[in-house]
């Protein structure tokens, strides 16, 4: 196994390029399979799903369209919390059959939070695409529908994913090292 250092941190191999790529291509059989004869509208979610994004989409034979958001929260807008925001929004999504494209699901409270904004446009129908799932660390109620590796509760980096905005350019993952 081998390491790396990203800032002050080890980190040790844990998924390798040729299995990310078997994975993508899983899902993105299925996604071929389930939406035969439709044009889902994928929405990428800034900044760590541009790689998961780019080498899904290259596996369709389906007809498809991507779009990219980035999400803001605020703080103390309401009373009830964070509300979160989404930058880049600008495809109408009525009627339309939409995925969402996740690098990582943790807590689930991104989605949590995103997802009613998607149903507030009416879409036909919504699924999620994630590459990486920490289900021991799922706190909100999530139903995934493509999912590339179901992972430990530990931080990883790689493969689009940044350890304080470094380490995405790497072609595998890694995780933190005891
Ligand atoms: P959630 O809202 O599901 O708790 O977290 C989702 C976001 O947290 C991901 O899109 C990602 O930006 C970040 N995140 C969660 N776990 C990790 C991790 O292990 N590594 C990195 N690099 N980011 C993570």
């Amino acid at each position: 196994m081998s390491t790396i250092k990203v800032h002050d941190k080890t980190f040790a191999t844990f998924l390798s390029e040729s299995a990310i790529n078997e994975q993508i291509k899983r899902i993105a059989q299925e996604i071929n399979t389930d939406y035969k004869g439709k044009t889902p509208l994928f929405i990428a979610i800034l900044n760590g799903s541009f790689m998961f994004a780019s080498d899904l989409f290259k596996e369709l034979d389906i007809e498809a369209q991507v779009c990219f958001i980035k999400l803001a929260s605020y703080q103390g807008v309401k009373s009830t919390g964070n509300v979160v925001t989404s930058i880049g929004l600008d495809v109408s999504l009525k009627d339309r059959d939409v995925i969402v494209i996740e690098d990582i699901v943790d807590t689930g409270k991104t989605l949590h939070d995103f997802l009613p904004q998607i149903m507030d446009q009416h879409p036909s129908s919504l699924k999620i695409a994630t590459l990486l799932h920490k289900p021991e660390a799922l706190k909100y109620p999530l139903t995934i529908d493509y999912v590339g590796f179901s992972i430990p509760n530990k931080f990883v980096v790689g493969y689009g994913l940044d350890y304080d905005g470094l380490g995405r350019n790497l072609r595998e993952i890694f995780q933190l090292a005891e």
